[in-house]
């Protein structure tokens, strides 16, 4: 399939991408990796005027640890943010998502700021970003400001971003002492997007749960946390009785559908499963 006309625009600056964003207004689209919006491009499912390549903006591509946490550029791509030592360091269990996204082909081209602003319910780095307490850094033509990862998703393929606008970096917080994650996905084939995402970080103290947060992907219209299977976990010892209890307060927060990868029953019994499962193999991380 061919892509329509268009014209390519290529800031190489924040500031020059906002004010083009502004000028173009709805006949401009943002591309970094190109690894979504050129396929619905293709799909004429959208037909921009514009295209903003923002890929040429030098100063949104890095992953740095600070005496706060990490710190990622939006044009970091997946291959990048498995690779880099500092998220390796401060938080493996988001080191390993990306190897259970897309080929190593889309890894390389895709970023983490295009997998977010896409804003797929099933996009897998959501999940434990937001379990991570992670903040989305927007810069806009009105100056910067920082939301909760938790609050920057709307619906699909929406979020908080307004005219102008661009997401300009993840902020990962550090995480307390005896503090670990798991991201499980349920997909037809390793490659293929999630049928169900399940996130949790938790923090242990001895057989118990301190502190934890769960999100679930690919369930709802946006990754959602599962607040009531956080409060029956958190606080209490960890046991096969109360992590089925979790799994199964999970999956009533669940609000799935049916569509081409899944049924809402299997999506369900799927995140019963998993939630338990993560809950495991987080307790195991945090050991
Ligand atoms: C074969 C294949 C397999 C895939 N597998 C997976 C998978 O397993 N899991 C998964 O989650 N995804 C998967 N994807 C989807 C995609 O590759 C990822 O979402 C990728 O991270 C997108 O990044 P990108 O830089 O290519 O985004 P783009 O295609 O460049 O952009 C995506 C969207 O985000 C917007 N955007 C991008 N950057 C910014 C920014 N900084 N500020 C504002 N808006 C922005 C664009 O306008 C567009 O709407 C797959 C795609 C393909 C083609």
């Amino acid at each position: 399939m061919r892509l329509p006309k268009f014209e390519y625009l290529g800031p190489k600056t924040v500031q020059e991408a906002c004010s083009l964003l502004s000028q173009h207004g709805d006949k401009a689209k943002v591309m970094a990796g190109g690894t979504d919006v050129l396929n619905v491009m293709k799909e004429r499912k959208i037909t921009p005027q514009y295209v903003v390549g923002i890929s040429g903006i030098n100063e949104l591509d890095y992953i740095k640890a600070d005496a706060d946490g990490i710190k990622i550029g939006a044009l970091a791509t997946l291959t990048s943010m498995a690779n880099s030592s500092a998220i390796r360091e401060k938080c493996p269990c988001l080191a390993e998502v990306p190897l259970k996204m897309a080929t190593v082909q889309i890894r390389n081209m895709g970023t983490l700021g295009g997998n977010l602003c896409n804003a797929a319910p099933s996009a897998d780095t959501a999940p434990i970003l937001i379990c991570l307490g992670a903040k989305a850094k927007i810069a806009g033509p009105n100056g910067e400001r920082v939301v909760a990862l938790e609050d920057f998703f709307t619906g699909p393929g929406k979020t908080v971003l307004g005219s102008g606008e661009l997401l300009v970096e993840i902020q990962v917080p550090n995480q307390p002492a005896s503090t670990a994650g798991a991201y499980l996905k349920m997909s037809r084939v390793s490659v293929d997007l999630a049928i169900v995402g399940v996130g949790v970080v938790l923090t242990r103290d001895g057989d118990s749960c301190k502190d934890i947060k769960i999100t679930l992907g690919a369930v709802a219209p946006t990754p959602i946390r599962a607040k009531k299977a956080e409060a029956v976990v958190k606080g209490k010892k960890i046991d096969d009785a109360l992590l089925e209890q979790a799994g199964k307060i999970a999956s009533e927060e669940a609000k799935p559908i049916d569509d081409v990868r899944g049924s809402a029953f299997y999506r369900t019994e799927i995140v019963k499963v998993y939630t338990k499962r993560a809950i495991k193999q987080a307790m195991e991380q945090a050991n």
